[in-house]
């Protein structure tokens, strides 16, 4: 038997999952046509009405919402049902601009909180273990979408919330957690400050980690598994479709499966709208196929990555996405060249540096200029001068000969780069200040 949390769905045949969508999306767009009249003015707009909508084939006569949409119908533009039948508003970060405000009902909560435990099922979890969630609660929706997985699953469940390092350790020890889910730049640091305490990787009972909410390298995976002694699981989402679940990954550790019974995904040119094949990189844009309260159809994610149909030996028969490199808008163009921050990151943990580095542009006498402050491994750390200029050049050509162009490195010291407990910020873009 495998690692699953609903078999029949996860693993049904194909034509199965398209007779599934087929009837969802029918019944969806006559739902947001009735409900929602900000999207219903789109449609017009667009010369489409709910009877072109046949089946996901479709999809692509509908017309994209924005981020820039959400925020003009805020805050309650898009929803698709009285408030009265809503029971819960989460939010996003507010990584970019005015904060978006998702809405659910009842139904929505249960089918998002049933991806979660798929995510968790998928990473080895059962009721026999002790989920420890360290994703922020609140209005951010990755400790209340996580929390609710564990439950569903019937795993112990830690709900820690974010921060508060020493106790994580102390709850995490003394209560044998064996599920970690946090973003993986905190895991990153809960791994740090395990070892600056003396204690080993085996010392924890952790097996697994369910770690997501920002874009993160497979070396920046082989780094946490190493230091915290588990597998390390990517998971995906947004608020604006639900939240963390949309997609998660399997056993193959090769890609998110997404839950295409509720999500239908397409990649589009983020220039031209086109709809692009599979393995090809683009945006990736979501409709939801069942949400009640806030059923964003054509939602443009700003997510860069590439959707795979190939069979995965797990069994599971969904759809997977590679891990997004960041968002579109992540995305640094310095001196004509297109920069991630993600390229950054590979190449210091390549080199044997720790995920703890900070980006900064700027523009001087009209040309941009990227330093990266790069922290020092304690064992690394050297008082000799010439011993850290060397280390310097070294990784400005690793980096010139991956980014194609040159950054400025500055090692700095232990511990003087900020710790993350949610999602980190890596990049500090001041030419911003300038335009
Ligand atoms: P905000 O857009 O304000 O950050 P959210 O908290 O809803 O709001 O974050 C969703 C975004 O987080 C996604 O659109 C994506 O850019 C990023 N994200 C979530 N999970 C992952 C992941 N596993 N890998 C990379 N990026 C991710
Ligand atoms: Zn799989």
């Amino acid at each position: 038997m495998g690692r699953y949390y609903q078999p029949e769905i996860e693993t049904a045949p194909r034509e199965r999952i398209l007779e599934i969508q087929n009837e969802k999306i029918v019944k969806q767009v006559r739902h947001v046509y009735e409900n929602v009249p900000y999207y219903r003015h789109l449609m017009e707009e667009k010369g489409v009405t709910p009877d072109d909508i046949k089946g996901v084939e479709d999809i692509k006569k509908l017309p994209f919402l924005s981020k820039a949409d959400l925020r003009d119908a805020y805050p309650y533009g898009l929803l698709g049902t009285d408030l009265k039948n809503c029971v819960r508003i989460q939010s996003t970060s507010g990584t970019t601009g005015r904060r978006v405000v998702a809405f659910y009902t009842q139904k929505d909560i249960e089918l998002w909180e049933d991806c979660c435990a798929r995510a968790i099922v998928a990473a080895g979890g059962t009721d026999e273990d002790v989920c420890q969630v360290c994703y922020g609660y609140g209005l951010f929706t990755g400790g209340p979408g996580l929390n609710g997985g564990s439950h569903k699953v019937g795993c112990l469940t830690l709900p820690m919330s974010s921060g508060n390092t020493d106790r994580q350790i102390q709850f995490m020890m003394d209560l044998g957690a064996t599920i970690l889910c946090c973003t993986p730049s905190y895991a990153a640091y809960i791994g740090e400050s395990l070892a600056e305490k003396g204690y080993k990787p085996e010392d924890n009972k952790l097996k697994a980690g369910i770690f997501g909410a920002e874009p993160w390298t497979e070396e920046m995976r082989r780094n946490i598994e190493k230091s915290l002694g588990i597998k390390a699981y990517d998971i995906y989402g947004l608020t604006e479709t639900s939240g963390p679940g949309v997609a998660f990954e399997c056993e193959e550790q090769h890609g998110m499966h997404i839950n295409e019974d509720h999500f239908y995904a397409e990649i589009i040119d983020p220039d031209t709208g086109e709809v692009l094949p599979d393995g090809e990189k683009g945006e990736l844009v979501f409709t939801s196929l069942d949400k009640e309260a806030f059923p964003l159809l054509r939602y443009r994610t700003r997510d860069i990555c590439v959707l795979h149909r190939e069979k995965c030996s797990c069994g599971r028969t969904h759809v997977k996405m590679s891990k997004p490199m960041g968002r579109s808008d992540d995305m640094l163009i310095i001196r004509g060249v297109n920069v991630f921050p993600s390229q950054i990151e590979t190449v210091l943990l390549n080199e044997g540096y720790t995920p703890n580095y900070q980006i900064l542009v700027d523009r001087r006498n009209n040309t941009d200029t990227l330093d990266i402050n790069v922290e020092l491994p304690p064992e690394q750390f050297s008082d000799i001068v010439s011993e850290n200029q060397a280390k310097e050049r070294a990784l400005e050509a690793a980096m010139r000969n991956m980014l194609g162009i040159g950054p400025k490195v500055h090692l700095v010291g232990p511990k003087s780069i900020v710790r993350s407990e949610g999602k980190a910020v890596r990049v500090i873009d001041n030419r911003k200040l300038h335009d």
